[in-house]
């Protein structure tokens, strides 16, 4: 019962220490064990040790504790000195058995799976604790050893100041021993409060701190001279933070009388162009003000509303701005608006202005701060009326910046090599990595945990973050927080850090020098993600990220020749490289029928215009004379690509909604289903366990086999686990599906169930996907209909060894090759048949 309670409580332990949260019953129970393990340590042999045993129970077993009077009294005396002989004496006795990890509880396992790769081979201290977990490091007698010291820590490091007291005379009195716990909690509040108080402080101080700070005032007359007014400044001066402080501090959410909206505030608005950048920055924008995140302070975010009715500030993604014209044309819920990041220069963002600029012009109540991290304004001035522009001048130490001779072939290894370079030969200071996307990032943090720890204690701690618009936001909270002294911290991130975020602390930076890009041909009609290299002004923007510090250092992984020759100065807006299907869409539904004369900042070019009308019209969005359709207004309620609302919509003809609404959900989910095997993890059980979910007719079958599954084992985590499906990433589809499922009724879409019926599934799917059509060639390749183009099925995906002959595929992702990402299998005759438009025009 001893090793079982000294389980018990160095698993908590390390989960205390690991800083996962613990409810006040955990505290409470964990803290209980703790206070009679201690008390176990301290008698003086074995003997007493099993009378006490007989007499105690664990707690939850309901037995009664009696007969302990008489040997703890005395016990209750021992002398300091005499203290530690008792610790020493009580661990040689109950030396702990080499345990296994499976001794964890279940529940808990889950919480601590990711962190225990982290922990080995950092400082000596968590080195021993979780090398006693590891079953797979060193021999069972270093095992041992390990426990060893890991039992004196445990004993030693709650020092005993609360021992003494607790142990009465003659009897352990529960009673009293609750009484102290109840005491020491409320110090434990006390202090959190404390604690808690500092950080509003400190937060004070850090908001005075900003360059911005400065500028309040001079910021504020300006909003209130102008209607319109372009704010410019370096990132991390405090724009996106502050302004919006600002402007509810000096009143702009009160309500003057005339406004056309019914809520009791008004909001000011804020839009960023990626939903990492909105969650992280309404949060602590929450915690600068210390409110709830969700109340005054909130966001949105696709599928992810957190406001309410006390909402006052309101930051969001561009898109969801966009959508909101849907409903409130005239933004009359918004005193201000602030259009953030606008250098980026969005797809979205770029049609805003043009909506924005004519709810300036009918509303004279309306202001509009447009915010912008390049100095080159003169852009947005002009195209807003020559609205006056701010300057918030930032401070910015010099860059060393440093090229490598020989262009890298792989990057991502490249980054690593230098990354850990750095960390030998470099003075203390974090690192910030700049990689395209997800997947290159999560390889780039596993081989760097992998490397540091075979370099184990010979080099300074390393804490590696990664960050990208898929994690969940409690890791990416870990980013902002503040390096320990002596570690150095990595931070490897998508072009999210090199404007949206700023993460201080940044001394050095590694430029892959690269960036995943919508490209779309409207010759072709083929869009596609790819990577292509930054332009320059991106590369001096993530240069600029090592300065905010001190003087810092940029390694560019490509050479100085690449950079002079062959990038280009600054990007093409996206509204000139994508398909606008869904903004076409949009702008139909609000009323926008002129598109070619729109008030674009720069417009698209006009093929790409008709190829997305075109394909609205094939769709059945847009008649023959361009009007919206009743299923065209139907589409654009959907947060959806037009094709995916399609299918979704059609599939009550099928009579398979209800799957096709789970389809499009896990789709929407944006993240990984399953977790691929990393190097090193047994790579054939998790493949196994991955295909063992695999339908021959593709993945779209799959990801409803998945997501079926789940849901028969009433949504179980440990499932997910067992199976090597990502809880995260099926919780937030079973959210998409409620939300999906709302819009349907809405739109009167009867949701039908057929969940056998594979061909109505596939055909539902084909109505709306028959643009992304690909054939099987006589050398084994594949070729786009209608436009070829040489494409290849992605290795992930269920149908890449079947090689169906005729198949529709949900994304084009080119790497190194033109993949199809997730891919169905359909006959070549039902393409007639759903899409008679388009396909018997040619055929
Ligand atoms: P800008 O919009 O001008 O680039 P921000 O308002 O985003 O600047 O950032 C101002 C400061 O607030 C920066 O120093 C940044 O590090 C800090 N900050 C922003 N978000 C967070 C966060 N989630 N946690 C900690 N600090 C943050
Ligand atoms: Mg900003």
């Amino acid at each position: 019962k001893y090793k079982e309670l000294e389980l018990k409580v160095k698993e908590e332990q390390q989960l205390i220490k690991d800083g996962v949260e613990f409810s006040k019953e955990e505290l409470d129970l964990y803290q209980h064990n703790l206070e009679t393990l201690r008390q176990l340590s301290r008698l003086q042999n074995e003997e007493k040790m099993d009378q006490f045993l007989k007499s105690y129970s664990l707690p939850g077993e309901g037995k009664e504790l009696d007969g302990t009077k008489g040997f703890i009294k005395e016990d209750i005396e021992v002398s300091e000195q005499s203290k530690w002989e008792d610790l020493k004496i009580a661990n040689s006795i109950f030396k702990p058995v080499n345990r296994k990890r499976k001794a964890y509880s279940k529940s808990r396992r889950k919480r601590k799976t990711n962190r225990d790769k982290k922990k080995r081979g950092k400082g000596h201290h968590s080195g021993s604790a979780s090398s006693s977990y590891t079953s797979s490091s060193g021999t069972d007698e270093e095992n041992v050893q390990g426990e060893e010291q890991n039992d004196y820590n445990l004993l030693l490091q709650n020092p005993i100041d609360f021992v003494k007291d607790a142990v009465m005379s003659g009897t352990l009195d529960l009673d009293k021993l609750a009484e102290e716990l109840k005491n020491k909690k409320e110090l434990q509040r006390k202090e959190r409060e404390n604690k808690q108080l500092n950080e509003r402080l400190s937060m004070k101080q850090q908001r005075a701190s900003l360059p911005i700070y400065r500028h309040r005032e001079g910021l504020l007359e300006a909003i209130g001279k102008h209607q319109v007014i372009i704010v410019v400044g370096e990132t991390g001066s405090g724009k996106t933070t502050q302004i919006p402080q600002y402007l509810y501090e000096a009143g702009y959410n009160r309500k003057t009388g005339n406004e056309g909206s019914d809520r009791e505030f008004m909001l000011v608005g804020c839009t960023q162009p990626r939903r990492v950048a909105a969650m992280s920055v309404a949060k602590r924008v929450s915690d600068e003000m210390d409110v709830k995140l969700g109340h005054e302070v909130g966001y949105c975010i696709r599928f992810e509303d957190r406001t309410n009715k006390d909402t006052k500030i309101k930051y969001m993604t561009d898109g969801m701005l966009l959508r909101e014209f849907l409903r409130e044309p005239d933004l009359a819920s918004y005193s201000v608006l602030m259009i953030d990041e606008a250098h980026e220069r969005t797809l979205q963002t770029d049609v805003l202005f043009g909506l924005v600029k004519d709810v300036a012009r009918f509303r004279s109540d309306f202001k509009l701060i447009i915010s912008s991290a390049t100095l080159d304004a003169q852009k947005f001035s002009e195209y807003f009326d020559d609205a006056p522009i701010y300057e918030v001048p930032g401070r910015r130490y010099p860059v060393e910046i440093l090229y490598t001779k020989q262009p890298e072939g792989d990057y991502v290894d490249a980054a690593v090599v230098t990354a850990l370079q750095i960390h030998v030969t470099q003075q203390l200071g974090d690192i910030l990595i700049f990689l395209t996307g997800q997947s290159e990032i999560e390889t780039a943090a596993s081989i760097l945990e992998d490397r540091s720890r075979n370099l184990g204690g010979k080099i300074k701690e390393l804490i590696i973050c990664p960050i990208y618009a898929s994690l969940p936001s409690n890791e990416q909270a870990k980013v902002f927080k503040p390096t320990p002294k002596n570690a150095r911290k990595i931070v490897i991130a998508t072009n999210i850090a090199e404007t949206s975020l700023t993460i201080n602390g940044i001394v050095y930076v590694i430029d892959a020098g690269f960036i995943k890009q919508n490209c779309y041909s409207p010759k072709t009609g083929v869009e596609s993600l790819v990577v292509t290299p930054v332009c320059k002004a991106s590369a001096r923007q993530r240069a600029g990220r090592a300065g905010r510090l001190c003087p810092g250092k940029c390694f560019r992984l490509y050479t100085k020749w690449s950079y002079k020759h062959e990038i280009e100065e600054s990007s093409i807006p996206e509204i000139q490289r994508t398909n606008l299907g869904s903004v076409v869409l949009l702008l139909k539904s609000l009323g926008i029928d002129d598109l070619i004369n729109f008030d674009y900042m720069d417009p698209p070019p006009s093929e790409t215009l008709i190829a997305s009308v075109q394909q609205l019209y094939a769709l059945g969005a847009l008649n023959n004379l361009g009007e919206l359709t009743t299923l065209g207004r139907k589409m654009a309620e959907f947060p959806l690509d037009p094709m995916l609302s399609k299918s979704l919509i059609n599939s009550e003809k099928y009579g398979v909604s209800q799957e096709v609404m789970v389809i499009a959900s896990m789709l929407s989910v944006n993240n990984n289903i399953f977790f691929y095997p990393k190097k090193g993890q047994n790579v054939t059980v998790a493949n196994n366990a991955i295909s063992a979910f695999y339908v021959t007719e593709g993945d779209h079958l799959t990801l409803l086999n998945v997501y079926s599954q789940w849901k028969d084992s009433n949504y179980s985590t440990q499932w997910c686990y067992e199976n090597f499906v990502q809880p995260r990433a099926l919780n937030r589809a079973k959210d998409i599906m409620e939300q999906l499922q709302n819009l349907c009724e809405r739109v009167e879409v009867a949701l039908k169930s057929n969940p056998t019926d594979k061909i109505q599934i596939a055909k539902a799917l084909t109505s709306g996907y028959f643009y992304h059509t690909a054939r099987l060639q006589r050398n084994g390749e594949y070729k786009t209909l209608k436009t070829p183009i040489d494409v290849d099925i992605h290795p992930t995906s269920s149908t890449f060894k079947e090689k169906p002959k005729c198949v529709i595929y949900y994304e084009l992702v080119m790497t190194t090759k033109n993949y199809m990402r997730t891919v169905a299998q359909i006959q070549p005759e039902w393409l007639v048949e759903v899409a008679p438009h388009y396909y018997t025009q040619k055929e």
